[in-house]
């Protein structure tokens, strides 16, 4: 159990680590939002540039806190993944998310969505049975669910994620790199590796219309995806300018501020029926 410290400020926890007793609380409140109604999927549209048409959204989750208001998974992801907590959290986003898409595929429309994995999750070789558990129970084509991993996750353990990976593909869901480019072994795995997707990070994005470096970046990915048989997204669009440019360049998928800021999963309906973009 915690130790109090000294200046009863300090507390250690179980592996010895001093923590904040902030820190602890936080974390039993974690524990208690992942069983109750606190957790929730926001939901950001990716754009198909050449029909204009969203494709599918991405789930983010985020962390309605009684006391703290809404949080965002930066301040609570790291937490979850030191005290061992992703693989509950990974489910519980994913079984939100089928349940949601489930929903708006039953208004008509024709829709996929993106869950976001993290590095514990691609270790864990129990995952693509509970994804295909989920898929079954909201009836959701695999080809529908999309899972967006980032380069790290290949550094970790190579040969148990792409054991994992694989036991994914087998299912037919898609795969995805997140912030595609900001890793190390970007090239030597898209050789190896059966993804559909490449994410382009969105510090690319940024710059795209001001530096001819980023502009560069931007299309010569794109020409590899195709190269490859993969679709590009571009994250983080976030001005009309980047929009046209990327448009005018073939880009396939856009996700940004620009079309729309994720939103609470009962606003998409509305969203999708009254869209400015
Ligand atoms: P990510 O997967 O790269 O997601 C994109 C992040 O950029 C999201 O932040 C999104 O709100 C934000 N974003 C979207 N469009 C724009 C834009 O135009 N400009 C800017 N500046 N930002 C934009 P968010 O929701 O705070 O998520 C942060 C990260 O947390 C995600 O980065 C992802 O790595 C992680 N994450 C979120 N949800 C989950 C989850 O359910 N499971 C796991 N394992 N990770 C998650
Ligand atoms: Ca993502
Ligand atoms: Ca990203
Ligand atoms: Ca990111």
């Amino acid at each position: 159990a915690a130790k109090r410290g000294r200046q009863g400020h300090e507390v250690w926890a179980p592996d010895g680590t001093p923590a904040s007793r902030d820190r602890l609380e936080t974390l039993e409140q974690l524990r208690g939002a992942l069983d109750g109604e606190q957790l929730d999927n926001h939901y950001q549209p990716k754009l198909d540039l050449r029909t204009g048409t969203v494709v599918g959204l991405e789930a983010l989750v985020r962390w309605n806190h009684p006391a703290r208001g809404l949080l965002y998974p930066d301040v609570f992801l790291p937490l979850a993944e030191q005290a061992g907590l992703m693989r509950r959290l990974a489910l519980r986003v994913l079984e939100r998310a089928l349940r949601d898409l489930q929903g708006w595929r039953a208004q008509g429309h024709d829709l996929s969505v993106a869950v976001n994995l993290s590095v514990s999750n691609l270790q864990d070789v129990a995952l693509p049975e509970q994804v295909e558990m989920l898929l079954d129970a909201f009836a959701v084509p695999a080809g529908a669910l999309v899972l967006e991993i980032t380069e790290d996750v290949l550094m970790a353990d190579a040969a148990r994620s792409q054991q994992v990976m694989a036991g994914l593909r087998r299912l037919s869901v898609r795969l995805s790199v997140d912030d595609y480019g900001t890793g190390y072994s970007s090239l030597s795995y898209l050789r190896a590796l059966p993804v559909d997707e490449l994410k382009l990070d969105r510090s690319f994005v940024a710059h795209l219309t001001t530096d001819d470096r980023a502009a560069a970046i931007v299309r010569s990915t794109l020409q590899l995806s195709r190269d490859l048989g993969m679709s590009m997204v571009v994250e983080g669009v976030e001005d009309a300018a980047s929009l046209a440019a990327l448009r005018a360049w073939g880009c396939d998928i856009a996700q940004g501020y620009h079309i729309s800021r994720p939103m609470p999963a009962e606003r998409v309906l509305g969203w999708l029926d009254s869209r400015p973009v």
